[in-house]
């Protein structure tokens, strides 16, 4: 699948198991979309219960000899794989596309965010290195140090095919795990391609398995007594499932989830780069990102200054088909999700809040079929509006107005998800309150989309992750990882007689 026009001529996404493609046996399967025509462009096979199974073997099977690789050679193969994907990046940016729907630039940028943890990655053998004291007590000495777990797996989500998997696996991989991998069945097609150039890197086999399926793969994943850990990203309900379910059955789990994105303008910001801030985040990407801006709150006489100028831009965004290189704003991922979103707008509507710009009915010439919506802008929405309280994912922008920085803090606060937050000011004192009293995982000032970078962890606050541990980052290497403590005396200082009150320093 490695060149474009194989990728283009693909009509069915199957598995990838013990380092070569496993077509389905379950005989179920799903259609994907091109969501800029609307065509059904290839199948996706959904997995059974035995496709989990023979991963999981292989993957077992894998491990001994992987975990047991020093973990320079690991990363020397991550290295070869950061080659290949740094070859090939435009080839995956492309599948994004097409499948997804994004725009191509927005594409490339995914994938220069997923190769950043495959650099992060290749520094494993630094981030495994332990702790190490010298006579604890006289002639004993005592360490840490970190080993993997086992057989891991990973569960994403349609909005990042590439670079939400590679938050998990080049991580996983690197500690010394096997993994498996269910993608979204939205837009599959990547995950095989970087399994092949996993396995063109040098991966042994049975190291990196991709299963594609539906619940019945992630419930067989939840419940198989030999993966040890999940990774999950994806909505809330389902997040709590996974979590749920995976730490009923013993598992390791971090899975995160929705998010309602909030935007703080203070009347001291500077207001045509807030401006710029908001209509990139809000409808970059048509508002699909957990990270996306949904939610403006506009301090004081902020919002009078700030709607005309977001109405016009919202209005002039450039929509059509994300291949097509100066588009700003591509489809939305699949006809029900954009029944979904403009469900909400009519929402909005019943409920009383203003609508500023209305996206329904979007048509795109030569894309009639395509799942296509514009920006929408709202004003005087308020906290009780299902529009505020609930993730719409999709490219709608609620305007709620607020009389001071204190009443943005605690609109923030009450709200049930805490992924992402900005904070528009000049003010250097704001800024600090305002990062140090909100209840929010990851918090920008002046930059609106604060993805933190591969070396410092992603997750938010609240009901927006569940688990302990951040992804990626050394949080990612600690949850990959179980620490062993190995205390070690030599004969020589032995032979004091039995002890029978706890040891301490001598
Ligand atoms: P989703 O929850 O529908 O699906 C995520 C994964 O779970 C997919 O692989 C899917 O096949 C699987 N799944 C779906 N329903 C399931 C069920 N009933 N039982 C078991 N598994 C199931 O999410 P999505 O629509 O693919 O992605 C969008 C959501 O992901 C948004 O809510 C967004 O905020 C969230 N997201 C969060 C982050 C984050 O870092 N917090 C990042 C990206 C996306």
């Amino acid at each position: 699948m490695a060149a474009p026009e194989a990728f283009a001529a693909s009509t069915e996404v199957g598995h990838f198991i013990n380092g070569r493609a496993a077509p389905s046996t379950s005989g179920r399967r799903q259609p994907v979309f091109n969501p800029a025509t609307g065509a059904v462009a290839r199948q996706v096979a959904l997995g059974s219960e035995g496709e989990v199974s023979a991963a999981v073997a292989a993957a077992k099977a894998a491990f001994p000899a992987w975990a047991d690789t020093p973990p320079i050679r690991r990363a020397r193969i991550m290295n070869t794989f950061l080659g290949l994907l740094n070859q090939h990046r435009d080839t995956l940016a492309a599948m994004i596309t097409a499948e997804h729907g994004k725009v191509f630039t927005d594409a490339q940028g995914e994938v220069t965010r997923g190769i950043d943890i495959v650099e992060f990655a290749c520094g494993v053998p630094q981030l495994l290195k332990g702790d190490f004291t010298d006579q604890v007590s006289t002639g004993i000495d005592n360490w840490t140090l970190r080993q993997p777990l086992g057989v891991v797996a990973g569960i994403t989500p349609f909005n990042f095919p590439v670079m939400v998997p590679m938050w998990m696996y080049p991580v996983a991989i690197a500690c010394g795990n096997c993994f498996i991998l269910k993608p979204s069945e939205r837009d599959p097609s990547a995950s095989v391609f970087m399994a092949e150039l996993l396995k063109q890197a040098g991966l042994p086999d049975g190291v990196f398995n991709v299963v594609q399926g539906d619940k019945v793969v992630v419930d067989a994943l939840l419940t198989h007594p030999d993966v040890r850990a999940l990774s999950f990203v994806g909505s809330t309900p389902i997040a709590q499932y996974i979590y749920d379910t995976g730490a009923h059955h013993g598992k390791r789990v971090q899975a995160l989830g929705g998010a309602k994105n909030h935007m703080v303008v203070m009347p001291d910001a500077d207001i045509e780069q807030a401006v710029d801030a908001l209509i990139g985040a809000a409808y970059g990407s048509a508002g699909e990102r957990c990270m996306a801006i949904s939610v403006a709150v506009l301090v004081g006489d902020v919002a009078d200054k700030i709607i005309p100028k977001l109405a016009e831009r919202a209005k002039a965004l450039i929509i059509k088909n994300g291949m097509e290189l100066d588009a700003e704003m591509g489809p939305i991922v699949t006809r029900q999700a954009l029944e979904r979103i403009e469900g909400y707008i009519g929402v909005g509507l019943e409920e009383g809040a203003t609508l500023v710009v209305d996206g329904r009915g979007c048509k795109v010439a030569g894309h009639e079929g395509g799942f296509f919506t514009g920006g929408t802008l709202f004003d005087h929405v308020t906290p009780n509006m299902r529009i505020y309280k609930e993730e719409i994912f999709g490219p709608v922008l609620s305007c709620v107005r607020v009389p001071d920085l204190a009443a943005s803090v605690d609109l923030i606060n009450a709200h049930e998800f805490g992924n992402g937050v900005a904070c528009f000011t000049s003010d250097g004192n704001v800024a600090r309150e305002f990062s140090r009293r909100v209840q929010v995982g990851m918090v920008g000032i002046n930059v609106p989309i604060p993805v933190p970078m591969a070396w410092h962890g992603f997750g938010g606050w609240k009901r927006s992750l569940f688990g302990d541990m951040h992804a990626y980052g050394e949080e990612g290497v600690r949850f990959y990882t179980k620490q062993k403590s190995v205390m070690q005396r030599w004969p020589a200082s032995i032979g004091k007689g039995a002890e029978f009150a706890m040891p301490t320093a001598k």
